[in-house]
Formats: C-alpha cells, structure tokens, sequence
C-alpha cells in the first residue's frame, strides 16, 4: 500500500474530526519519525507536545514492557503495588500533598473543576447549585462537553449545546478584567493555561500569573493551572507557572506525564482541596492503572536525568533567534518560551500556514497550524543542537522559497 492508500481507508472507515498533513507514519525513534514510504522526518509537533521525551524513549518504553508482562490493570477497587509508588513520586517531583490520576488531559481538567466546585461548596461556604469558575476567552483545555461550554471558539463548541453553567469567561492576559468579577462570592476557582497553546502559543505579559494568583488569594478563589501542554519542563523550566514563583492550588498535567507512551494524567493538589471528594465520588476504570504507573515514573526520570526543562530553554532561545532573523514578508511575529513556540504568519497570496506545513512536510520537518495563520514548533525535548541547525535550515528553505 501507498501513503494515498492508507490515507483512503482511513478517511473511509474513521471520523472526519481531524484534517491531518497527507504524511503517513509507521516508525519513530527520539526526534525522528518515518513514513511508510521510508522517508524520515524532524517531529517539530510532538503529539501536541505529549512526545517532550522523544518518541519511543527506551527507558520509557522499557518500563511499559516490563510491566506489562506483570500486571496491567486492577481497576481501583482493589490497591496496587505501583500506585502508591508513583503518587509518592509525583507528588514530591511537583510538591504536593496529593494527586489524584486519570487518563486524558479533559479528564484531568473535568477532574480540577469538580475539585474546585466542590471545595467551593465544602470549605468556603458557597450555597450548593451556585459555584462559578472564571476561565479566559481562547482557552483549550479539552473537548467533552462541560470543557467546551468554557470555549469562546465556535469551531470547539458551535453545535454542540446545551452547554455547562456556571462559567465567568474573561480576556487572557488581562488582571483588571480579573479584579472586576472576582468580587463575586460564589467564584471558587480561576482556571488558565499558563501560556496558552493551541489559540497560538499566547504567553501572557510577564508579571501576569502573579499578579492573578495574588488576587486569588485575596478573596479565596482557586488559582487552577492547566499545564497540560506548558508543563514538565516544555517552557524551559518544569511548569511554566514557576517563570513567575506561582504555585498553583490546583495543578493539572497529562501528555507528557507518559511521554507519549500511554495515556496519564494527574491532578495535584494538597489535603484541604484534594480530601474534599470522597470515596465513590469521582474516578476512571483506567485511572492510575499499573501500566500508567510504571510509565509516569519513567516519564519523569527521563525530565529530571536529561534535564529536559534546562534543554527546552537553551533550543528555544535558539531556535526563536534563528526564526527572528528570517526576513520574509510572511512572517509577523516569533514567540514563545522554551520548546513551545510559534511563528505568526501573514497570508501572501494564495499561500497560507497550512501551505508552509505541506513544504515543510515535503523537505523533512512536520508541524502543523493552528488557527489558520499560526504554526506551532514544539520538538521534543531531546532535542540537540545539531537537529534544531537541520530544522532551522530546513524552515529558511522554505520561507526563501515562497
Ligand atoms: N489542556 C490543554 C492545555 C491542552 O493543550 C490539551 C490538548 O491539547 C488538553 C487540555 C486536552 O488534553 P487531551 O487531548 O489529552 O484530552
């Protein structure tokens, strides 16, 4: 079969809820993936930023393969040996009293947001039925439906009501729009994306995180981060809210928890937040499964012997130099921090950022667009400088030729 082949059968059998680049993988070893065609490619995409370990990390991968001739599942009716193990881990790595484990990134963030309503009800008095939440206008934080009833982007939403109350939707990056409605008694949370991801690698002003988790305190409100996409290490320190010495009440990671490998999320947060939801009260079949264990645990090893947060901050410096020199008309701006970045463009012509992907695809590097005009480069975190020199070539190659 040819790539045309199994993209046919793909687009015959399966949903049409994604628009991937016409590439077709079947292989892939740290920052390299191959196509069925044998052709090898640069991942300047990552799984949106799940593969910040590289794919197929040996030691990774080594730890699923061992566990898995073990013990896979329990379910959480009965312990495990690995579970306890991996909480103690974790929870120390990003230094909290508790997590709390589930699969996907929603999950984790549905699981933030019952925390909070409910801490909101049982520790800070607010009557039942009437808890609010503030979140900021182009978040991504998901897709289930109470996720999407917080999105200000119809292309996440439109069609898909009646939506979850309960939401107070303000700008990003804007503290006095913050200030104006946290007055309200009955907000028990403000959840955000320390830099925003998939709206375009929007990083907020600095001073910003700060600025809101100290207004949270001042009136008991949840300071709730989704560092889903940001966290453990790919802002070029392990979360992004430690750019500004926050730490968030309620923390929320997934991706590359398991560095790609299998699903894991997690919610941290201490005894006062976390105890509120009892037995019987919230969980997942999969949640804190052994497999998922074993995985987070290598996951995180990984991030701390290779130092990939003090990487991700030395490539993305260079990378957005090398992006800054690049003088072409279509590029109107560079941003981001560490290996989360992206490069704002400006149509010429009939060629648009999914053109430039379909270039880049075709001289060796894979990146995909968001929001039409944006082209997210997020590379694993193993990233050395020699590979980030080819990827930068290759990028000017394209550009020059347009
Ligand atoms: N939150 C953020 C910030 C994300 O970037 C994403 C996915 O891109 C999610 C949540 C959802 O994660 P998942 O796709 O694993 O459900």
């Amino acid at each position: 079969m040819k790539t045309q082949d199994f993209i046919n059968r793909e687009l015959h059998y399966g949903a049409h809820n994604y628009h991937p680049l016409p590439v077709v993988l079947n292989r892939g070893e740290g920052v390299y993936l191959w196509d069925v065609e044998g052709k090898r490619y640069l991942d300047f995409l990552s799984g949106y930023s799940a593969l910040s370990q590289g794919h197929c990390h040996p030691k990774i991968v080594e730890a699923l393969k061992k566990q898995a001739d073990v013990l896979t599942l329990t379910s959480r009716a009965f312990y495990c040996d690995l579970l306890g193990e991996f909480m103690e881990k974790a929870t120390k790595f990003f230094g909290y009293d508790k997590l709390l484990p589930m699969n996907t990134g929603a999950e984790g963030v549905e699981t933030a947001l019952k925390l909070a309503r409910r801490w909101g009800y049982d520790v800070k008095g607010v009557p039942e039925g009437k808890a609010k939440i503030v979140v900021c206008a182009d978040n991504f934080h998901g897709r289930t439906i109470t996720i999407v009833s917080m999105s200000t982007d119809p292309s996440s939403y439109g069609g898909f009501g009646p939506f979850t109350e309960g939401f107070v939707k303000i700008p990003y990056n804007d503290v006095s729009a913050l200030e104006k409605v946290i007055t309200d008694p009955d907000i028990v949370g403000f959840l955000l994306e320390p830099i925003q991801g998939e709206a375009g690698v929007v990083v907020p002003d600095d001073g910003y995180l700060k600025a809101c988790y100290d207004i949270c305190k001042r009136h008991n409100v949840l300071f709730i981060a989704d560092e889903i996409q940001s966290g453990i290490g790919r802002s070029g320190r392990l979360l992004a809210c430690d750019w500004e010495g926050v730490k968030p009440d309620i923390l929320v990671l997934g991706k590359a928890l398991s560095g790609g490998v299998t699903p894991v999320s997690a919610v941290f947060a201490n005894d006062e937040i976390m105890l509120t939801i009892k037995p019987g009260e919230h969980g997942s079949t999969y949640g804190g499964n052994p497999l998922a264990c074993a995985v987070g645990m290598a996951a995180l090893d990984v991030v701390r012997d290779e130092k990939l947060a003090e990487n991700a901050d030395r490539m993305g410096k260079i990378f957005r130099s090398e992006m800054s020199n690049i003088n072409h008309k279509m590029i109107k701006k560079v941003r981001g921090k560490g290996l989360l970045n992206a490069v704002v463009t400006e149509p010429s012509g009939d060629v648009k950022a999914w053109d430039i992907c379909v270039m880049l695809k075709e001289k060796g590097l894979l990146a995909k667009p968001t929001h039409e005009h944006i082209i997210r480069f997020t590379p694993p975190l193993i990233i050395n400088e020699a590979q980030m020199s080819e990827a930068v070539a290759i990028i000017k190659s394209v550009f020059e030729s347009i």
